[in-house]
């Protein structure tokens, strides 16, 4: 079993009831954008003093749970903010890699509840508005009772591996030269194994079996949940689809092109994988 990098490395107790106000991390985002100290410190919370002036949308914080002991907050305030001086807002695209790894995850988990409560005021079903369930996450329409959860978006990825090489496709929107393992979303009805069969026939016309499972990470952007594999060629030659992969090849663990960084799932899977194979170990 490969130890997944992507957890909190400090104690994280998830929660949704507990304390509404008082020190801890405060996670305050203005639409897409994370309001941070502007000091050189790579601390993300802003102290609880500078919180009340921010908040102009009268929405409630969110408890999140207990970093560490600590309580974390996330709160929203308006997109367009004014920010006091000290203060700068980044979106969290931004500082992906630029946070210390548990500070970087409670952002992600807080922007994704914000953004869930933001757009499910109203309730699909009838139009009328919601409240928050005071016990679980979620959103009870006030007329009809539906119940409305955080999204997830469960995303596979897939690197395929033929004796020693490893199928590294390039999407129309990667960055120049860049190649990563093969990826896209489940679909309703489809269990993930079928997912990975489909994208792999889909994207590059080959068949695979004898599936790993590798990691998963927590990918907020806006709410996906990147699940990886490691599959067998099993048959066919590369075909590639012209649209969701515009190139395709096999590569040697020696010769790899540019692939994704070290803190996405992608990058952590390709590496580690070519490692293995550059050992003589087999997966
Ligand atoms: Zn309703």
């Amino acid at each position: 079993m490969i130890r997944n990098p992507f957890h909190f490395e400090a104690q994280f107790r998830p929660g949704v009831t507990g304390p509404e106000d008082g020190p801890g991390y405060w996670y305050m985002f203005a639409g897409r954008r994370l309001l941070v100290r502007d000091q050189g410190s790579n601390r993300v919370a802003l102290p609880r003093r500078r919180i009340p002036r921010l908040t102009a949308t009268g929405t409630q914080a969110h408890f999140l749970g207990e970093l560490a002991g600590q309580p974390c907050f996330a709160i929203d305030t308006q997109a367009q903010a004014q920010l006091p001086d000290g203060i700068v807002g980044l979106d969290l695209r931004e500082l992906y890699g630029r946070l210390d790894g548990d500070l970087f995850l409670l952002g992600g988990r807080a922007y994704q509840i914000l953004q869930w409560d933001r757009t499910h005021r109203f309730c699909g079903a009838c139009g009328a508005p919601t409240r928050r369930d005071a016990v679980q996450r979620a959103r009870i329409c006030i007329d009809c009772g539906m119940a409305q959860y955080p999204r997830l978006t469960p995303a596979m990825m897939a690197l395929v591996v033929r004796e020693r090489r490893i199928l590294l496709a390039r999407s129309p929107r990667f960055p120049d030269g860049m190649y990563s393992a093969l990826a896209g979303f489940v679909e309703p009805g489809e269990t993930l194994e079928a997912c990975v069969h489909r994208e792999v026939r889909e994207e590059v016309g080959l068949e695979v079996g004898n599936l790993r499972y590798f990691a998963s990470q927590s990918w907020p952007f806006p709410h996906s949940l990147m699940v990886a594999y490691v599959a067998d060629h099993a048959a066919g030659e590369i075909r590639v689809d012209g649209e969701e992969v515009v190139d395709a090849g096999w590569f040697s663990p020696e010769d790899l092109p540019a692939i994704p960084g070290r803190l996405s799932i992608a990058g952590h899977l390709i590496r580690t994988v070519a490692a293995r194979l550059q050992d003589g170990e087999t997966w």
